[in-house]
C-alpha cells in the first residue's frame, strides 16, 4: 500500500456556511458551481470538524493553532505576538505584544475615527514611536497595512495580563489600560504603557504627516489604540513535533504571524493579498512547486471570511468558484495528501463566525474513500470523518503520510 510522502493544506477562511435565502436556500458552497472540489472530493474522503469542539466559535488565530495540532489551552498567547510575527517582527522571550491601530481623537479627546480614516500608510508614524524608552522598556512598533501597526514592549518584569487602551467603538475616549491582577508586573505594564500611549499622542499630535493630513482636509492620526495583548514564549516548532519541513504561502498578516510562530517558513507570492482580487492561482501554482522542498505546505485564502462578515452571500459563492477553478492542478498531483478544510464557518446571515462545523476533504492513496461527490457542509456530513477538534485532523494527516507515532507497543 503506497502512502503520500507530502501534505497540501488548503485552509479558505470562513468557509462554512447556513443555507441563504439568495441563494434559494443553499450554502454558498452548495450552490457554486465546483467542479475540481467536487472530482477531488470523489476521490477522497470527506466529512465535518469542529476546530476547537462542537459549537464553538473559533477565531482564526485559534483555529489555525489547532488545526496545526497546537492545543490552544496550551499554546495560544494572545493575538498580539501573531500579528507582530506577522509584521517579521523578532520576537525575544517575554516581549508582550500587541495589536495596535493608528486614530483620531477631537480637542476633547474623544475618538472620532478608529482607523484615522484609512490612512494609507502609517510607517513614518511608527517610525517616530519606535525605540522610545521608559523606564527600561523599550517600545519598538512596526506599521501594518493601513492605519494596522504592531507593538511590542521589551524589558524586564513584564506582564500581558492588562487591559486593552482600544474601546472598539467611536464617540468615547480612549480607555486607560489596566492591570488585571494584583501582581507587580501587571501594574507596572499598564502605568509604562499608559505613558507611552501619552507621549504617543504628543508625538503625532507634532507630527509633519498630521500638520499635512490637517491642511487636506484629513483625519489626523493622532493617537494608538491597543489590544490584544500577549507574552510571546517560543514553542515546540512544527519540525520538531512532526519531523515535516513546512511552509506557508498567505496574503494576510495574521496567518503568515501563526505559520511564524510554529516555525514555519513563510514564502512570498506575488499576488497574494489577502482579499478578493488576490491570485488563488499563483498561490497553488507555487505550493505545488514548493512541495519539492517542503513536507507540508499549507496555503491560506482569505475572502470567504470577508464575504462572509459582509453578508453576501453571492459574492462568497462566486469566490468558491474562483477558488474551484485554481485547484484544476491538484488533480494531477501525485504522491501529495491534500487537505481542503476552513478554520470556522462565517455565515453571511450572521455577518460573523458561528460554532458550526466545516467542511473537510481529505483526498490520497492512502485515503479510505467515500460514497460522497460533492465537497458541501450537507453532503459532508453523510461522509466518513468527524473531527471534534483541529488537533484530530493534524493526527489522521500524520496517519495517512505514515508518521504516526504508536500508542503503546
Ligand atoms: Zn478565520
Ligand atoms: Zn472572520
Amino acid at each position: 500500500m503506497s502512502f503520500p510522502k507530502k501534505t497540501l493544506l488548503i485552509i479558505c477562511d470562513g468557509l462554512g456556511d447556513r443555507p441563504c435565502k439568495e441563494l434559494n436556500f443553499k450554502t454558498p458552497l452548495e450552490a457554486a458551481k465546483k467542479p475540481n472540489l467536487n472530482a477531488l472530493a470523489k476521490k477522497g474522503a470527506c466529512g465535518l470538524m469542529y476546530t476547537l469542539g462542537p459549537g464553538i466559535k473559533a477565531g482564526s488565530d485559534t483555529a489555525h493553532l489547532s488545526i496545526f495540532g497546537y492545543n490552544i489551552k496550551k499554546y495560544y498567547l494572545g493575538r498580539g505576538p501573531l500579528e507582530a510575527l506577522g509584521l517579521k517582527m523578532q520576537l525575544k522571550q517575554g516581549d508582550v505584544a500587541f495589536r495596535a491601530n493608528v486614530a483620531t481623537v477631537n480637542k476633547k479627546g474623544i475618538i472620532v475615527d478608529r482607523r484615522a480614516g484609512r490612512i494609507k500608510d502609517s510607517s513614518e508614524l511608527a517610525n517616530a514611536l519606535d525605540g522610545i524608552e521608559i523606564k527600561g522598556v523599550q517600545f519598538i512598533v512596526k506599521a501594518g497595512t493601513a492605519h494596522r501597526l504592531a507593538l511590542v514592549m521589551r524589558g524586564k518584569g513584564l506582564s500581558a495580563n492588562i487591559s486593552d487602551s482600544d474601546p472598539h467603538k467611536e464617540g468615547v475616549e480612549p480607555l486607560t489600560v489596566k492591570p488585571r491582577d494584583d501582581s507587580k508586573e501587571a501594574k507596572f505594564t499598564a502605568s509604562v504603557l499608559n505613558e507611552f500611549l501619552k507621549k504617543a499622542h504628543n508625538i503625532l499630535e507634532k507630527h509633519p504627516l498630521n500638520k499635512e493630513r490637517k491642511k487636506r482636509g484629513l483625519p489626523v492620526a493622532n493617537i494608538v489604540l491597543v489590544r490584544g495583548a500577549g507574552m510571546f514564549k517560543r514553542i515546540p516548532s512544527f519540525e520538531e513535533r512532526y519531523n515535516m519541513k513546512a511552509c506557508c504561502i498567505a496574503g494576510a498578516g495574521l496567518y503568515k504571524g501563526v505559520a511564524r510562530f510554529v516555525g514555519m517558513d513563510v514564502l512570498d507570492v506575488e499576488g497574494a493579498t489577502g482579499r478578493a482580487d488576490t491570485n488563488v492561482k499563483a498561490k497553488i501554482k507555487e505550493a505545488i512547486e514548493a512541495l519539492s522542498a517542503y513536507d507540508f505546505v499549507f496555503v491560506h485564502i482569505k475572502a470567504c471570511d470577508v464575504f462572509g462578515h459582509d453578508g453576501d452571500a453571492k459574492g462568497k459563492k462566486s469566490f468558491i468558484e474562483k477558488i474551484d477553478s485554481a485547484l484544476k492542478p491538484l488533480l494531477k498531483l501525485k504522491d501529495t495528501l491534500i487537505v481542503i478544510t476552513a478554520d470556522h464557518s462565517t455565515p453571511c446571515c450572521m455577518k460573523d463566525h458561528s460554532g458550526d462545523a466545516v467542511p473537510v476533504l481529505i483526498a490520497g492513496t492512502s485515503v479510505r474513500s467515500d460514497c460522497i461527490a460533492k465537497f458541501e457542509e450537507r453532503e459532508c456530513a453523510k461522509g466518513y470523518y468527524r473531527f471534534n477538534s483541529g488537533t484530530e485532523l493534524m493526527s489522521e494527516i500524520l496517519n495517512l503520510t505514515a508518521k504516526a507515532k504508536m500508542v503503546g507497543s
